[in-house]
Order: C-alpha cells, then structure tokens, then sequence
C-alpha cells in the first residue's frame, strides 16, 4: 500500500482514516466513510482500484467534474475513463472494448446509468473489483442534495453480492448516515466518521457595511489568491463582477441564467486558472475539485449551516491554509425569510426558519464559529480555543451589558412588541423621525434614554440580545422585535447578560496561524505556478491537476533540481516525474542559479509526513549556530566563522526561535524595528514576507521579516 501511494500518487503517508479504509476494501469488506471535503476520499478508491484485480466502478453524480476525476487519474498513470451521456457512440464503445479487455482500472460513471434497461447485466459479465459511491449523501432524501437518479443504486449488493462496495460523502448527519446504509443495503460495512474539523480552514464574520469596499480591502490582502465569492442573486453576482473587473481584478460571474455554454467556460476558466475570482451564486461549485482556493466569501447571509459547511468547504482542499469569510448584515435576513415564507408545506417552512435562525445564530454569537458549525453536526470539539477564527482570534472579553439590555427590552415592551429593530434603535437613540413623532414615541419613558452611545452601539446591543435569544424576531417580511423568557427575566432584573466587548476584537486582531503553514521561496512559487500554467494549457487539464499548491510549496523549501530530489516531494509519483520532472527541476536550477545566496535545508532521511511539509533541519548545524549566537556572535558574524550564507543563518536562527530556544532576540534585530515589523505582520494579516518588505520603502530586509516572523509565532504559540 505504501509502495503504492508513493509511485501512482507520489505521496509519503496517508492521511488520517485513509489506511484503514484501504485495508477493509482489499479486504473486500463494505465500506461507509463520511469525511470531510479534501480529505482525500478519492485516493481511498483510486489506491485499491491499482491493487486489485478487475475495473473499480466509481459512482459520481457530475458529468461536468468526471473528465476532470479521470484526467487527474490518468495524470498520475493510471488507466482510467467514464461512461456519460457526453461521450460519442464511438467513443461508448471503445469504453466497453477497454472494459472487456480488462484494460480499465478506474470507470467513472453516473448515477442514472444503472437504471438503463440492460446495464447491470452488461456490468455483471465484466471484472469488476469494487463499486464506490462518491457523494452518496444523494441517496438520502434527508440530506440536502438528494438525486432520485441515486436510488437505481439500492440493487447494487443483491445484484453483486460478491463484489464490495463502499460509500463516500462529506455530509451525512447520523440520520442521513442510516439512510444510506439502509438505502444500499450495505452488508456489516465498516463505517468511519472522521471528524468535520477542517483545521486549515480560518472562519471569519463581518459586519456587512460598505461590502464593496470591503471585498477588495480583503482581495488587496490577497492578491492573486484564487477565490470564490458567493452571492445570492444573480443581479447582485453581475453587479459585483462587474465592479471588480472596473476595479481591474480578475473575476467571472458564474449562476444560473448564464447559458450552459458559459457557465462551462467561466467554472473552466476558473479551475485552469485563466481567471482568478468566480462571483456566484450558490449554483456554482456541486462541480469543482480546484484544490487551491485559497478563500471562500459570502457576501450574503446563507440560508442554513449545511450549505455554508459545503461552500466553504471549497477551500483549501490541498491542505493549505484558506479563508472562509462571511459579510453579515441583518437586512439580509428578511430577504430570506421571504422566500422561506413562500414554500406551500408547512413543515417546510418550519425546517427552513429553523435552519435559517441557526445560520443568524452562527453568524451572530459569540462562541467560536468551529465549535458552531462542528456541534451542528453533532460533534463536539473540546478545544478552549481553536486557533482559527475571529473568535478565537480577538481578545474576547466580556462586559455586563444588563442595563443597556434593559434599556432596548424596555423599548421593545412599552410599544407593544410591535416594531421592528430601526425603529427600537431610533426610540433608545432619542432620534427625531416623522415615525416617532406620528406614533408619539417620544413620549414613552425610553425615549433617548440611550442617546450619550452612538447608534451603532445599540445595534451590537440589539445582536447580542438577538445572538442569546434575549428577544426574537417575529413575523413575515417586515420582522418585529418580541422579548422572549429570557428576555423578560432580564428586563425585570431577575437574570444579567453579558456581552462581548466588540469593538476591542477588530483593534488588534492577532495573526492567523495554523499547522501546516510553513514559509516557503514566494519568488519561486510564482515562476513555478506560471510554469504549471502553461503546461496545464499544454495538456488541457486543471493546473492544480498537474501538482496542488502544497507539492509546489514543498519545491520551493528543498529546492529539487535534479530528478533524484524532486522525487521526494509530495505530490511526485512516477508517471509526473516522467511527464514534468524535467520542467520542474529546471526552473528550480535556473532559480538557484540566478540566487546564489540560497541555502537548501537538508531534509532528515525519515519519510516526512504530509501535514508537516517543511522538516526540521538536521539538528548538528542548527545546534552550531545556537552555540556561536549564544557567545554573541552577529549573524555576519556566524555566517563568516562557519563559512555558510547569511541567509542559511538566520533559517537556522528562525527555527530556533521557533522551537523556544533562548535566543536573544534583541542582538539580531534592534527591538524599535523588530515592534514595527510586528505592527505590519498584524495589520496586514498576513505571514508572507514579501508584503513587509515592499512596504518598509527598502528599510526591512527579508532575513528581518523572517526573525521578527518566528519571534512572533513563538509568542503566539
Ligand atoms: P475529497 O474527495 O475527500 O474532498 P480529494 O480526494 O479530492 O478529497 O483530495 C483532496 C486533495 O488531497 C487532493 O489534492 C489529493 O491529491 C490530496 N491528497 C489525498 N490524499 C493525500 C495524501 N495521503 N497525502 C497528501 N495529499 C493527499
Ligand atoms: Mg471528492
């Protein structure tokens, strides 16, 4: 097995639960596995399908993303082919030709196939290894995405009793999960749930205001990152393409009014990518695999939990770090609360609001997004703090908020639980509209009892009494405030609330740090996604589909510029060091060439594993530069008694400090200098070195940026 994921798939070790699933598939058990979106469900049927005997049959409901799941197959040398309602006669039959011939190791097929007349028999007299569902959640009419063309499946153990057969999904709550079992009469399988923790993913929520301006402050932080941004309507998808593409970004629209002929050419230009931002509607994505988003945005308000958990489960499938950040005003809520109030069953409607509040609640409540959306599938998450979320990440602290509390209930109670939030906030705020004066609210006791703080105040206050259901929102479009038991209780003084203190969260955000994210040659990484670029374009498939954002990361830490090295990065099978080794290790060599300061860490002999893309360098020479910098040596001067470049010295000092060492941090760098650096790594949110350097007009060097970065992950840390 480990032969074989390092030759196809070029990969060192498995990730977690893949081992043990390959194990009982060779075993020929029935499998059932919920795991989360780039967990790597693919490599659990593609690695068996090379080991056993016969075709391994793939179920996948999206004919737009099987050429993509077959090029990356056949990318890694493997014989591979689908079967769809795309393909010509001709090229029908030379699929089965190859199928006859015991030619095929993957066949991807869609769903609908197995309820032609004739199909199962014609599959019962090839060799068949293993039939896999992918995205078998579509079985279920209780999960969210349910295809009646998946029930054709519930023959399938009958019809091969001898043959395994394992289910994938990224979603199944418990209930979905029996469904399935049930629904494919699935024989004792082994069932996995791996936890729904995607650990390299950061959550963020905004408060939505001025959300142009916003979305390209957040693109000014990352540009050139490719990304999604989901929208709700159509029109507001075009608007806002258009105004980026003025603005000079790279961006496409992507929702359903566009012809079919479009929508193809902008999801391909987004996945080969030609264009570097899809704004969509939430129509956009059931068909991409694209590894490298590196965020996902919401500028509207989702509808429900599962469907924010999908689209931002988007990003960052490779591994990497990728934001998912969410713009959130509370106007969108009755926009949503209309076409919930639209659906003709009632108990729709129920399910709809229910999920709907859960989404408000997520966006609204202070409690850390990752245990928010990790306990809305039923896992608990004992972490105090996750490390990855604004939450998390802001200096949350907690103030009474009782008596501002009381102020907005008593608003709310004394004009008869009848007006919705503008007009509660006007009352408290004293403000002198037509409204107040006609309903002669100016009179009522709470008129302007709040009008020392300013109106956005009362707004956080109004959200927070909201977020703890302190009050609630009632009634159709035009919602109106009502106080709930709680609320109540509070407003009579027999219960207090508490609030966070919000505006000290956005100050001083702290830096987003995450495993996995280690610092890599930037300069190199761009020649090498421009070379990836244009072979991609030479062979028509996905750049990512070439070698993920990871594999490329790892190049440009070890610096591989011979065959021999390149094959150590993970992410580097046999047949692509066959068909790019070449590419690669030249413009790897080139890249030395051109910078001959350039130190390669060595890499420790062990096989490294995939989450740690960066080894520690071997220990002997890291412990030599500790020993010189303890007697006080600058780095010149280290460099020069050891006879190594600068720039070797300091990766060397930057691991020690990473690891906690004593290392005075003062002599390296004068501390005014290293306070600014820090300053800039906060403000501009990022860990790369490039952005600090550009902006300190030539007075911050890379190997400064590269201490002071170390200095402040091992604070953080
Ligand atoms: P899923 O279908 O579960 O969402 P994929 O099968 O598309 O995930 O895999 C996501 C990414 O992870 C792909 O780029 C894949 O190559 C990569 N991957 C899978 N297994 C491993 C592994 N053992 N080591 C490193 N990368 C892996
Ligand atoms: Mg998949």
């Amino acid at each position: 097995m480990h032969n074989t994921l390092k030759k196809v798939f070029g990969f060192q070790s498995f990730r977690p639960n893949q081992e043990t699933i390959i194990k009982n598939i060779l075993e020929k058990k029935d499998v059932f596995a919920v795991m989360p979106t780039g967990g790597g469900k693919s490599l659990c049927y593609q690695l068996p399908a090379r080991m056993m005997n016969g075709t391994t049959v793939v179920i996948s409901p999206l004919i737009s993303l099987m050429k993509d799941q077959v090029d990356a197959a056949i990318e890694n040398g493997m014989s591979a082919a689908f079967l769809n309602s795309s393909l010509s006669t001709q090229e029908m039959s030379d699929v089965y030709k190859r199928l006859k011939e015991n030619d095929l190791e993957l066949l991807y097929i869609a769903p609908e196939r197995f309820a032609m007349p004739g199909f199962l028999e014609t599959l019962k007299s090839l060799p068949i290894s293993l039939f896999a569902i992918d995205e078998a959640h579509c079985v279920s009419e209780w999960g969210h995405d349910f295809r009646p063309d998946y029930l054709s499946l519930c023959n399938l153990t009958r019809t091969f009793p001898h043959i395994p057969v394992s289910a994938f999904t990224a979603t199944a709550t418990q209930k979905v999960q029996r469904d399935i079992i049930n629904k494919i009469a699935l024989r004792s399988p082994y069932i996995i749930r791996a936890s729904f923790n995607r650990q390299n993913l950061f959550y963020q929520v905004k408060s939505k205001a001025g959300l142009e301006a916003q979305i390209i402050g957040f693109l000014k932080e990352h540009a050139d990152e490719p990304g999604i941004i989901y929208r709700t309507t159509r029109d507001s998808v075009t608007k806002l393409t258009e105004f980026l593409v003025d603005q000079g970004i790279s961006a496409l629209p992507y929702h359903a009014g566009l012809s079919p002929e479009e929508r193809k050419n902008n999801q391909e230009a987004f996945s080969r990518d030609r264009v570097t931002i899809i704004v969509a509607t939430i129509a956009f994505g059931m068909g991409i695999d694209k590894s490298n988003v590196r965020f996902v945005i919401h500028a509207d308000l989702p509808k429900n939990i599962e469907g924010y958990y999908q689209e931002t489960g988007r990003a960052g499938r490779d591994g990497e770090t990728a934001n998912c950040l969410l713009f959130f005003g509370r106007q969108d809520i009755p926009k949503i609360r209309y076409f919930i109030d639209q659906m003709p069953n009632e108990n729709e409607r129920t399910v709809s609001m229910d999920k709907l509040n859960k989404s408000v609640k997520y966006a609204s409540h202070n409690v850390c997004r990752r245990r928010q959306l990790l306990e809305y599938f039923d896992e608990k998450y004992l972490e105090e703090n996750c490390g990855a979320c604004d939450i998390c990440m802001g200096d949350v602290e907690k103030v009474d908020i009782t008596t501002d509390a009381q102020i907005v209930m008593s608003a709310i109670s004394r004009t008869g639980q009848y007006f919705g939030i503008g007009h509660i906030i006007d009352i408290v705020a004293g403000a002198d509209t037509k409204r107040i004066r006609e309903l002669q609210h100016n009179e009522i006791k709470t008129y302007g009892a709040g009008k020392h703080k300013a109106k956005k105040h009362w707004q956080f206050i109004v959200d927070e009494l909201l977020a703890q259901e302190a009050i609630a929102q009632d009634g159709g479009q035009y919602p109106v405030l009502i106080l709930t038991k709680k609320g109540t209780d509070i407003l009579l003084g027999r219960e207090e609330i508490e609030g966070l203190k919000r505006e000290e969260i956005r100050k001083k955000p702290k830096a987003f740090k995450v495993s996995g994210f280690e610092p890599y040659d930037e300069v190199l990484f761009d020649k090498l996604r421009v070379l990836r670029k244009r072979l991609a374009e030479e062979h028509k498939v996905p750049p990512y589909i070439i070698f993920s954002d990871m594999t490329l990361h790892e190049m440009c830490v070890y610096y591989p510029s011979t065959l021999d090295e390149i094959i150590t990065i993970s992410g580097v099978g046999d047949t692509k060091l066959k068909s790019y080794g070449i590419d690669f290790t030249k413009e790897i060599k080139a890249h030395l060439d051109k910078n001959p300061d350039i130190s390669i860490p060595e890499r420790e002999p062990v096989a490294p594993s995939v989450n740690t893309p960066r080894q520690k360098m071997t220990g002997g020479t890291i412990e030599k530069t500790y020993e010189l910098s303890r007697e006080g040596l600058s780095i010149k001067e280290i460099a020069k008694a050891r006879n190594l470049a600068t720039s070797t010295i300091t990766g060397h000092l930057e691991s020690l400090i990473k690891d906690g060492r004593d290392v005075a941090i003062d002599r390296l760098i004068d501390p005014a200098k290293r306070n600014t650096i820090e300053e800039m790594f906060l403000t501009l949110k990022t860990w790369h070195t490039a952005p600090i350097v550009e902006n300190s007009n030539g007075t911050i060097s890379y190997d400064d940026a590269k201490l002071v970065r170390a200095y402040v992950q091992q604070k953080q840390s």
